[in-house]
């Protein structure tokens, strides 16, 4: 247990398009301050790599290029490595190369339309990110696992500056390192997709929990809601049967990115795909007003909303 006289120290700053706070527990207030300021600046470092639409970042000058770059830093690779491996392993339901249909979409601008079919399937001819050292064609976005990378390297630098209690919230994406300064689980709140309020409650330590739902962007056109995470095997917006995914593991990159990936799957491949890859707890809320949670959680999980019905999902399939 670590002793109660820590103090708090909060930082709060926009990256990555999101509204992002450190809060740390050190026993003195000036070391919490500068390792918050070190997080801050690592976070801006990695934004000036990963971001799209910054033009000197190092993925802006890849996708605005001919030809394959010379070299890559250390952070992009290691991104790049992660996320083939995922690709494969999820069937390409995580697919960091669908730029040009997310920005046909007009998701990068705002600037929101329905593309022809015609045009949907020329663009998806460069989206195989298996080719990725082949098709100089192919443009990358990692909006669906840059916050969660973010996340595990700010949690590197809180540990190598002696931090053992913190709690970082970056829009969405939760990383707690430990417990609360005094022993206790830090309680974390999982967003209600219809009416913003809390869905419910999970009591956890040292994990990264991630949350991708459709309602964080969408855009309604002719009665139709068209969301902000795309099905790479159609290029529309993710008609899946879910309303949000949420995936709770130690690393940040890995439940950023599954969070995304078993939205698109639809709830019985994201059952089946975590019966055959069980080293991550979920939580599912379907369009239905469903609750399905894995079984790992179990006395941890509180929903506090009135569910059309709540299942604790078995790894061994009992039907
Ligand atoms: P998230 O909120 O983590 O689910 O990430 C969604 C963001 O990732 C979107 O705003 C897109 O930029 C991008 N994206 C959308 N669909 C996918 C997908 N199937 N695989 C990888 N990235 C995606
Ligand atoms: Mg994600």
């Amino acid at each position: 247990m670590i002793s109660c006289s820590q103090k708090k120290s909060s930082q709060s700053f926009t990256a990555m398009n999101t509204f992002m706070t450190v809060s740390l527990y050190s026993s003195s207030a000036k070391k919490s301050r500068e390792v918050c300021t070190l997080v801050q600046k690592r976070i801006e470092e990695l934004e000036g790599l990963l971001s799209t639409t910054l033009p000197f970042s190092e993925v802006y000058k890849i996708n605005h290029s001919e030809s394959q770059p010379s070299s890559l830093s250390p952070d992009l690779q290691s991104l790049l490595d992660f996320s083939l491996e995922l690709y494969q392993k999820t069937g390409g339901a995580f697919n960091p190369a669908l730029y040009p249909l997310i920005r046909e979409w007009g998701f990068t601008t705002g600037d929101y339309k329905v593309p022809s079919q015609e045009r949907i399937e020329k663009l998806l001819q460069h989206t195989d990110f298996s080719k990725l050292y082949e098709d100089e064609k192919i443009e990358l976005d990692f909006g669906a696992v840059r916050k969660g990378y973010a996340a595990d390297q700010a949690l590197l630098i809180l540990k190598e500056n002696g931090i053992k209690s913190a709690l970082l919230d970056f829009g969405g994406n939760i990383q707690a390192l430990g417990s609360k300064p005094d022993g206790s689980l830090w309680k974390i709140g999982i967003k209600n997709p219809w009416d913003g309020g809390v869905a419910c409650a999970l009591s956890l330590e040292s994990k990264a929990v991630v949350t991708s739902g459709g309602y964080e962007r969408y855009f309604e056109k002719d009665g139709e809601k068209y969301i902000h995470i795309f099905d790479p095997a159609t290029g529309h917006p993710s008609q899946s049967d879910l309303e949000s995914v949420t995936i709770i593991c130690e690393s940040g990159k890995y439940a950023d990115a599954l969070s995304t990936a078993l939205f698109v799957m639809g709830s019985d491949v994201a059952v089946d795909w975590w019966r055959a890859n069980p080293d991550f707890d979920f939580i599912l809320i379907t369009k239905s007003g469903s609750l399905l949670y894995s079984e790992g959680l179990e006395g941890f999980i509180e929903p506090l909303y009135q569910f059309a019905s709540v299942e604790s999902v078995k790894s061994v399939c009992q039907d």
